[in-house]
């Protein structure tokens, strides 16, 4: 009996180890198929500032515009594209549509942020690319903005340093991303050429009550990263912003800017 139905769950994870490869290779094809129709587009979200909400600028946010199963995010798509390598072509997909905009709109406020993966930066001849898109479309490179997360700057090799330093040099603003989640976000702040930080929406969404423990130290955390922000000169997003008792106490603790569906969601241009 022990034996039946061993074998029983063995079979069952065949077939589920089965399914799962067959899924990861018919998504990866059908990313394959709508990259080369286009079917990659781009949201955007506004940054604004929590002091009076002036639009200051926007972030690029990739959208799957599948077929069948209509607009599909990021999460669902992103691991399997950086696993096969088809993120290169996602991310230059949304690079040549964002200079478009950029190029089109010459008076849009402020800057459009675009996320790049660990897989992007670890290519040699992923700054030249970038720097070749910019110009080819004829646009300021200080309209855009470098958003990386610290997992895809970890290793910090000297490829990814290099291209990181590289459009820094040619006038790009770059942003950690997601910043408190990770271990070694503030050597980034040391060791990269940064501009700016994102305060990951994980200590807003603590910010909701002041008075619980999770508050009191989300409050702590949020108004520290703060000082330190000013202190380093650079500039200061907040992340998920989604009521007005968050944004209050952020605007108090020091934070400049925000960005979350209480100013505006991801929506196509104009945004
Ligand atoms: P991220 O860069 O941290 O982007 C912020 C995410 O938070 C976005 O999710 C955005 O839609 C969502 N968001 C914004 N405001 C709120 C809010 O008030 N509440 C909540 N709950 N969520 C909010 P999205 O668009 O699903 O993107 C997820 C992640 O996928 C991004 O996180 C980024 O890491 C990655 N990603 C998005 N576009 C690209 C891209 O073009 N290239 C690469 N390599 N990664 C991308
Ligand atoms: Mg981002
Ligand atoms: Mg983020
Ligand atoms: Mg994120």
């Amino acid at each position: 009996r022990a034996k039946k139905s061993g074998r029983a769950r063995w079979q069952f994870f065949d077939a589920t180890m089965h399914s799962q490869a067959m899924t990861r290779l018919t998504l990866e094809d059908e990313i394959r198929t709508s990259l080369a129709a286009g079917d990659f587009v781009v949201h955007y979200q506004p940054v604004v500032t929590l002091a009076d909400r002036a639009v200051v600028g926007h972030e690029a946010l990739v959208r799957w515009q599948h077929p069948q199963r209509g607009l599909v995010s990021p999460a669902e798509f992103l691991p399997v594209a950086e696993e096969s390598g088809l993120i290169l072509g996602i991310g230059r997909a949304v690079l040549a549509q964002v200079c478009t905009v950029l190029a089109g709109h010459p008076d849009a406020p402020g800057t459009i942020s675009v996320n790049v993966s660990a897989v992007e930066l670890a290519r040699d001849d992923w700054a030249q690319l970038f720097t070749a898109t910019v110009e080819r479309h004829g646009v300021d490179p200080a309209r855009l903005v470098v958003e990386v997360t610290e997992t895809a700057v970890l290793a910090l090799g000297t490829v990814t340093v290099a291209n990181l330093v590289a459009v820094r040099d040619l006038g790009v603003g770059l942003h950690v991303d997601d910043f408190g989640t990770g271990f070694s976000s503030i050597s980034l702040l040391r060791d990269l050429p940064v501009t700016g930080l994102k305060l990951d929406a994980s200590f807003v969404a603590d910010l909701g009550d002041p008075l619980s423990e999770d508050g009191r130290g989300a409050h702590a955390l949020a108004a520290g990263l703060a000082g330190l922000v000013s202190h380093l000169g650079l500039a200061g997003v907040a992340e998920g912003v989604e009521t007005e008792a968050q944004a209050e106490a952020l605007r108090g603790q020091g934070w400049s800017h925000g960005q979350g569906y209480l100013f505006g969601r991801p929506a196509p241009w104009p945004a």
